[in-house]
C-alpha cells in the first residue's frame, strides 16, 4: 500500500507539472500474473492470477474551460490523446487512447456521462509484456470514472465493460481473466476464475515464506499471428470430435477414448488444456493449504505441457525454466513457467522468500550467459485490485 501512496504522489506531482495545478481525482488499478491457467480461459476452464504491485494510474481534474472533452496524456507516449464528448465516441488515433476511449463508451451506454476532464496517466506496468498494462489501462479509467461521477460499479460488470472496450476499441478479442482480476484483485490473494461461469473464489496466499517473482525474457517473437485463432480452433475440432461444446467438459479418459477421432495435433492441444484445467483446479488447492512443493510441481508440468503439447514457448522461456529447475528446490526454487500466450513474455517462479535475491542473480547471470539478453526480474506479493486514491 506504501508503494501506492508513493506512486500517486508521484503522478500528483506529473499532473501539476503538465496541467498547474493539483488534480482533484486519483486512480489506480494493478497488472497481474497469471500463476496456472494458460490457454484455459477460451475453452471454458479455469484461471489462477494474482494482481502484481505494478499499476496504470490516473489524475484528474475538470478542464479549467468547462469544455466537454477529456483531454489524456501518459508519462510514456508524446501523443495526447482527447475524446470529443460532443460527438460519438469511435476509435481513432493515437492508437493508446482507444482503450480509455472504450471505457468512456462504455459509461456512456449505461447513461453514465463523465463530463470534461485533463487526465494524466502513468504506469508501472511494462508495456506489453504479457503482465497486461492494457487492463491496468481500462480497468484505472473505469475506477476513475466511477470516482468522477460518483457511481460504485458492481466489480464484474466493470470488469466486463473493460473488456468489451478492449474488443471494440483496441480490437483485440481478449479473455475475461485480466479485467477481472485487475478489478476484483485483493492483497494476499489469488483469483480463481471460472470462465465458464464467471464465478470468482478468492485464494488465500498469506505465508509470508513464500513470493512470486517475475521474469522477462525481454523478448517477443513475430509471428505470422494465426497462432492464437489456430490453437483456438484446433480446441474447438477436439471438442466438437468428442461431442461436447467445450473442453471444459472432457476428462483424460474421454479424451484417451476418442483420440482416433481427431487429429495428432488436435490431440496434443486437447490434453495440455484437459490437463491444465484440472492442475489449475489442484494448484488452488494447494496454495489454500501453503502446500508450496506440490503447487511447484503443478507449475513444472503446466510448461512442459505448454512447450511440447500446446508449442507457445520458446527458448528463452525454456531457458529460464531450465535454470530454475537447475536451482530447484534445495535453491529456493518450487516451480517455475511460462506465462501469458507465449512466444515470449514474461515466465513466473515460486520461490522461497528467503532465497529471493540469490534466485534472481543465478537467474539474471544464467540467461545472459545462455541467451545474451538481459532479463527484467521483479518479485511481487498478490495485490489488490483496482482503487480510488483520492475522491
Ligand atoms: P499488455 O497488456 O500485455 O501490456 P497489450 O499489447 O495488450 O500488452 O497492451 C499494451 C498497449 O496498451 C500499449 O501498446 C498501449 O497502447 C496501451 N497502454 C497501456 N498502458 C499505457 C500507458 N501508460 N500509456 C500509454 N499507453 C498504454
Ligand atoms: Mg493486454
Amino acid at each position: 500500500m506504501q508503494k501506492l501512496q508513493d506512486l500517486a504522489a508521484h503522478v500528483a506531482t506529473e499532473f501539476e507539472k503538465v496541467y498547474g495545478r493539483p488534480p482533484r481525482w486519483i486512480a489506480a488499478a494493478p497488472g497481474r500474473v497469471n500463476i496456472i491457467g494458460e490457454h484455459t480461459d477460451y475453452n471454458d476452464g479455469f484461471v489462477l492470477p494474482m494482481a502484481i504491485e505494478f499499476y496504470s494510474m490516473m489524475a484528474a481534474d475538470r478542464p479549467v474551460d468547462g469544455r466537454e472533452v477529456i483531454t489524456l496524456r501518459s508519462t510514456l507516449e508524446t501523443e495526447v490523446a482527447t475524446i470529443d464528448l460532443s460527438r460519438p465516441v469511435v476509435p481513432t488515433t493515437p492508437k493508446w487512447g482507444n482503450y480509455p476511449r472504450g471505457v468512456v463508451a462504455g459509461f456512456q451506454a449505461w447513461g453514465i456521462q463523465p463530463g470534461g476532464l485533463d487526465v494524466l496517466l502513468h504506469s508501472t506496468v511494462p508495456l506489453g509484456s504479457g503482465l497486461s498494462s492494457s487492463a491496468a489501462l481500462e480497468v484505472c479509467t473505469a475506477t476513475l470514472l466511477e470516482a468522477v461521477t460518483g457511481t460504485t460499479l458492481d466489480p464484474v460488470e466493470k470488469a466486463l465493460l473493460c473488456q468489451k472496450a478492449e474488443h471494440d476499441y483496441a480490437g483485440v478479442p481478449c479473455g475475461i481473466m485480466d479485467q477481472f482480476i485487475s478489478a476484483l484483485g485483493r492483497e494476499d490473494h489469488l483469483l480463481l476464475l471460472d470462465c465458464r461461469t464467471r464465478k470468482t473464489e478468492i485464494v488465500p496466499m498469506q505465508d509470508p515464506s513464500v513470493a512470486l517473482l517475475i521474469i522477462n525474457t525481454n523478448v517477443k517473437h513475430e509471428l505470422s499471428g494465426g497462432e492464437y485463432a489456430e490453437r483456438r480452433t484446433q480446441c474447438e475440432e477436439a471438442a466438437r470430435n468428442l461431442g461436447v461444446a467445450s473442453l471444459r467438459d472432457v476428462t483424460a479418459g474421454l479424451l484417451e477414448a476418442g483420440k482416433s477421432k481427431m487429429s495428432e495435433t488436435a490431440y496434443r492441444r486437447a490434453r495440455h488444456v484437459i490437463g491444465e484445467i484440472a492442475r489449475t483446479v489442484q494448484a488452488a488447492q494447494g496454495v489454500r493449504h501453503s502446500d508450496w512443493p506440490t503447487v511447484g510441481r503443478l507449475m513444472a508440468a503446466s510448461h512442459a505441457a505448454l512447450r511440447d503439447d500446446y508449442e507457445v514457448s520458446c527458448p528463452e522461456l525454456d531457458a529460464v525454466v531450465e535454470i530454475a529447475e537447475a536451482i530447484g528446490e534445495k535453491g529456493g526454487v518450487y516451480g517455475c513457467r511460462m506465462t501469458g500466450g507465449g512466444f515470449g513474455g514474461c515466465c513466473v517462479a515460486l520461490v522461497k522468500a528467503s532465497s529471493l535475491d540469490a534466485i534472481t542473480k543465478k537467474i539474471a547471470t544464467d540467461y545472459k550467459a545462455r541467451t545474451g539478453i538481459a532479463a527484467t526480474i521483479f518479485s511481487s506479493r498478490p495485490a489488490a485490485g483496482a482503487t480510488i486514491l483520492k475522491r
